[in-house]
């Protein structure tokens, strides 16, 4: 199928699993039309950190136009910067692209793939009297670059000739200059109402060692010089970024029209991702890590796509995550509820159901033989009937959730009570007792009775209980801990008030360690970073802090879908 026929085919197609959006619109159009023959994007990550779920965003958008038009999307690392760039963030990326489940195939990229294309295009700028060097300071040059208001002035170096520029330029590379000492601007027109096209700089001096080029530079392009340029070499056809770039899009565009690039690609901003409860800038992550704010990158905190992974977010929930939120101009903020919800829905097909008390409270079987056990059979998932069952161990000493017990119970509780009948999921009926207390009057554990007619949770005599409770035979327990985690932050959007202090807003309860859970037994081979279902609970990951002797869970996304009680209150 030729790319047209693709997008033939995809405007025809009303489901609503086909995202629609500005930007495939555009695309769809530029294929009908023959303006574009083959759809090419990129994802351009910096490598000066790790992946946040506002760059899935992008990679979904990126990867998922490609796909869907029959064209390719490149990974390409826009590493202009070795100052900031390290190899542990590059292969982090790496991981982090693949996981949430795309390929760019062979094309992975560069920008400094291109340094030496780059160079030759800065001295053609030169020769044409396009670019030139210059000699102010940094300081010199922000208070001749103007304001917002003010049009800026002419460098005195601006009129130097093209020889002298040319010379300087080579020198620069040659190394005989300090970092700052001069740097190369595009000519364009410093009085323009767009600050970027006051002359921006396209080359600037760093003696810094590169990760992929060694020492073989000492001048960098910038930011604005090397992407379009790098869109230029590789064919990219729509180059995707976010709002911020709006202002760039006009230097962006003349460098494409003032040099001799093989293919002219073309510019589109969409708004970026803001998520409640979290901040998704680089800087602001890095200083959560690099403060010790978080136990790391990966701490299932963050919003990064490690930490998220960690936290056992299945990466299909990010995906869908990304379809329901869109593609859009308008700038918002999407509620972290949201990407609960997402979880949730995933992780309600595919999570395995198993027993974990978290609190646990202990309960005694009277009437069932002591030294005894036997095996009760469970479903894996009823949402999946293929996920089978498995066999759980009962015996006359149990646990169950402390707060699935109360001495003197209001009306609506339907759980344990002195005199009261519930189900035990997938065993016996079981009737309280007795409470049983310490000397400080707490209450250490129930004396019950259990129903042998009732096996397998089903009363012959037709008898209804109201209550079902999880339990973890005493005895074939397996003692974990488990990390409950609440939002990182307590705010909406962090640092609105205090002065900006985003750090203020940072959440003392964002963890909570529970150090005596009990698991059943078969969650001795949940595999570490895929999520299983403590029923009645949530769900919860592995972590990979496990021991054989220690498992480790953490809480990916309790059970309660507040999203949607969001959504009826409305
Ligand atoms: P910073 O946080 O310093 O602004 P960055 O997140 O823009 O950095 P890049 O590595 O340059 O870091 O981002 C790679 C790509 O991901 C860019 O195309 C950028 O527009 C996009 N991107 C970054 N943040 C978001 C976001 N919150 N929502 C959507 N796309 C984003
Ligand atoms: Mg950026």
């Amino acid at each position: 199928m030729s790319a047209a026929d693709v997008a033939a085919d995809t405007a025809n197609d009303s489901g609503a699993d086909t995202p629609r959006d500005f930007i495939r619109d555009i695309v769809r159009s530029d294929l009908a039309a023959g303006r574009t023959a083959e759809v090419v994007t990129r994802f351009p990550p910096e490598p000066n950190g790790f992946l946040h779920i506002g760059h899935a965003k992008s990679i979904c958008l990126n990867f998922g136009v490609a796909q869907e038009f029959g064209g390719h999307c490149s990974l390409r690392f826009d590493d202009t910067n070795p100052t900031k760039e390290e190899q542990l963030y590059i292969d982090a990326i790496e991981e982090d692209v693949r996981w949430l489940g795309f390929d760019w195939g062979s094309h992975l990229h560069h920008a400094s793939d291109y340094f030496q294309q780059l160079y030759d295009w800065a001295e053609h700028l030169i020769e044409t009297g396009k670019a030139y060097v210059d000699d102010l300071s940094p300081e010199e040059m922000r208070a001749y670059r103007g304001t917002l208001t003010e049009p800026g002035r002419d460098s005195p170096y601006r009129s130097r000739s093209l020889e002298e520029s040319l010379d300087l330029f080579r020198r620069m590379k040659a190394g005989e200059f300090p970092d700052g000492a001069r740097v190369l601007r595009a000519k364009i027109d410093m009085a323009s109402g767009n600050i970027n096209l006051r002359d921006p700089a396209l080359y600037r001096i760093l003696h810094a060692s590169h990760p992929r080029t060694g020492d073989a530079w000492c001048i960098y392009p910038t930011y604005d010089f090397a992407h379009g340029q790098s869109d230029a070499i590789e064919g990219v056809t729509h180059s995707l970024c976010t709002l911020e770039f709006e202002d760039h899009r006009p230097l962006y565009d003349w460098l494409i029209e003032n040099l001799p690039v093989p293919t002219r690609p073309r510019q589109y901003e969409f708004a970026r991702l803001n998520l409640s409860h979290t901040v998704l800038s680089k800087r602001r992550l890095i200083q959560l890590v690099t403060e010790g704010h978080v136990a790391g990158w990966d701490d299932p905190r963050m919003p990064t796509l490690a930490g998220l992974r960690r936290r056992g977010v299945p990466p299909e929930a990010l995906r869908d995550f990304a379809r329901r939120i869109g593609i859009s101009k308008a700038d918002n903020l999407v509620q972290l509820a949201l990407l609960e919800a997402c979880m949730r829905e995933a992780l309600n097909k595919s999570a395995l159901r198993r027993m974990a008390v978290l609190n646990p409270l202990k309960v005694v079987i009277e009437n069932y033989p002591e030294g005894e056990s036997e095996l009760l059979e469970a479903v894996n998932n009823p949402e999946d009937p293929e996920a089978g069952t498995r066999q759980v161990p009962f015996s006359r000493e149990l646990y169950i959730e402390r707060e699935d017990f109360m001495e003197d119970p209001p009306k609506k509780f339907f759980r344990l009570g002195p005199g009261r009948e519930v189900r035990l999921r997938y065993a016996y009926f079981i009737t309280c007792r007795e409470a049983v207390k310490n000397d400080a009057g707490e209450i250490v554990e129930l004396r019950c009775t259990y129903d042998p007619a009732t096996r397998g949770g089903d009363s012959p005599d037709g008898r209804k209980v109201k209550g079902t409770l999880h339990w973890v035979s005493a005895a074939h327990g397996i003692p974990a801990e488990v990390r409950n985690y609440d939002t990182l932050f307590t705010e909406e959007v962090p640092g609105t008030g205090h002065g900006g202090d985003y750090l203020a807003d940072l959440n003392p309860d964002s963890l909570k360690v529970l150090d005596c859970c009990l698991l059943e037994p078969a969650l001795a081979e949940a595999p570490v970073g895929t999520a299983v279902q403590f029923e009645r609970l949530g769900y919860f990951c592995p972590d990979p802090d496990s021991t054989p002797e220690r498992p480790v869970f953490n809480r990916t996304v309790g059970l309660r879908d507040t999203w949607a009680k969001l959504q009826s209150k409305r």
